[in-house]
């Protein structure tokens, strides 16, 4: 690409708003590089983002945005203390953190963004007016601040399997090392989305003694993946009353609960009364704003349960996922869909959500 040429992205103007505009390449200097975007994952944050269903609050969207928060790509062009810090040259596939670091506070001022505790921004959720503009991964080419974290990773994976870091990184984080999940325990994943099915692998990993999963009638194909990626049962919810059918197959209930389930207020009821004494529930899936009903709130106490609500993963668990995926243990493809061109992301978005009859995809990624 030239230098004088444009960068072709997409810009989330507003709420369901999203139109195609262009910008100056940037100019790049001896801090920052320039990210040639392979692919992005989308999940169900961007269906948020999209349909504006979050709280008005400073760490969320402020719009106009370049949506993509999940980006892998090529380092098309870096400055020499940028390749020397991060330990990448010209040529590199890597994936980025969505978020980066302030660049004022200590941390940031060592040049360890990963322990900045100010959260200086994250991509997809940074102001496209504020320059150089390129902030999201629904783009041609990403700009990586200077405080960007990121991890080379192989260029022999196909980019739409490489970028599911994200996704696995949530499951490590979900499923195992915040319930500090262990061969004690049973654990009951509800929701068979893309979150859901790494959450299996990480249970798994992580030794549990046995692992369930749910999902809804139409997801009757994640449910069979989520046999081979080894779940020991896989309940379809619209057959049978969730409490009863996951109590009948872990004999009782579960010592880790995690709650995937978009737009499923309900299922932290669910997941309350599934959870056995001193049980860990992790709430990870975001209602659009829906409030529960008739929580049983003593059940809460008898129990003592813990409730840990999530919304991130440690920077350690995305580079262990990057790990996983290189070491070719699991069938990753399976899960990833379809990548689609930037012209489809709104496409992708209601794919994602279910909205496109027809398809009910497990894992997408816009591939510019
Ligand atoms: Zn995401
Ligand atoms: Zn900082």
């Amino acid at each position: 690409m030239a230098r004088s040429e444009m960068v072709r992205a997409v810009v989330l103007t507003k709420p369901r708003t999203l139109e195609a505009r262009e910008f100056p390449r940037p100019v790049i200097g001896a801090d920052d590089a320039l990210l040639r975007i392979e692919a992005c994952g989308i999940c169900g944050s961007d269906y948020e983002q999209y349909e504006g269903a979050q709280p008005q609050h400073e760490d969320y969207t402020p719009y106009p945005v370049i949506p993509g928060h999940e980006p892998l790509g090529i380092i098309e062009e870096i400055g020499r203390n940028a390749a020397a810090r991060w330990g990448v040259r010209e040529g590199d596939r890597v994936a980025v953190r969505s978020g980066y670091g302030c660049g004022q506070c200590e941390a940031c001022r060592r040049w360890e963004p990963r322990a900045c505790p100010k959260r200086g921004g994250t991509y997809g959720y940074t102001d496209v007016g504020k320059p150089p503009h390129l902030w999201g991964g629904y783009a041609e080419r990403m700009y990586l601040s200077p405080y960007s974290v990121m991890k080379k990773m192989s260029p022999s994976l196909p980019a739409g399997v490489a970028v599911m870091f994200n996704p696995l990184a949530a499951g490590l984080s979900w499923a195992a090392s915040i319930p500090g999940t262990g061969p004690r325990d049973r654990v009951v994943i509800l929701g068979a989305g893309q979150r859901g099915l790494c959450c299996v692998i990480a249970a798994r990993a992580a030794g549990a003694r046995q692992v369930v999963i749910t999902g809804l009638g139409r997801d009757a194909d994640k449910l069979a993946l989520a046999r081979e990626l080894g779940a020991d049962a896989a309940i379809d919810v619209e057959k049978n009353d969730v409490v009863t059918s996951v109590r009948d197959a872990t004999g009782g209930g579960a010592e880790v609960v995690v709650d995937t389930t978009p737009y499923a207020p309900q299922s932290f009821n669910h997941a309350v009364a599934i959870a056995v004494r001193r049980g860990r529930i992790i709430v990870a899936g975001l209602k659009g704003l829906r409030p529960a009903q008739d929580v049983a709130v003593d059940d809460v106490i008898y129990k003592e349960l813990t409730i840990r609500g999530v919304l991130s993963m440690p920077v350690d668990e995305t580079f262990r996922a990057i790990d996983i995926i290189e070491s070719g243990r699991y069938p990753f493809e399976k899960m990833h869909t379809r990548s689609l061109p930037l012209e489809q992301a709104e496409h992708a978005i209601h794919m994602l959500a279910g909205h496109v009859p027809g398809v009910n995809p497990i894992h997408l990624a816009i591939c510019p």
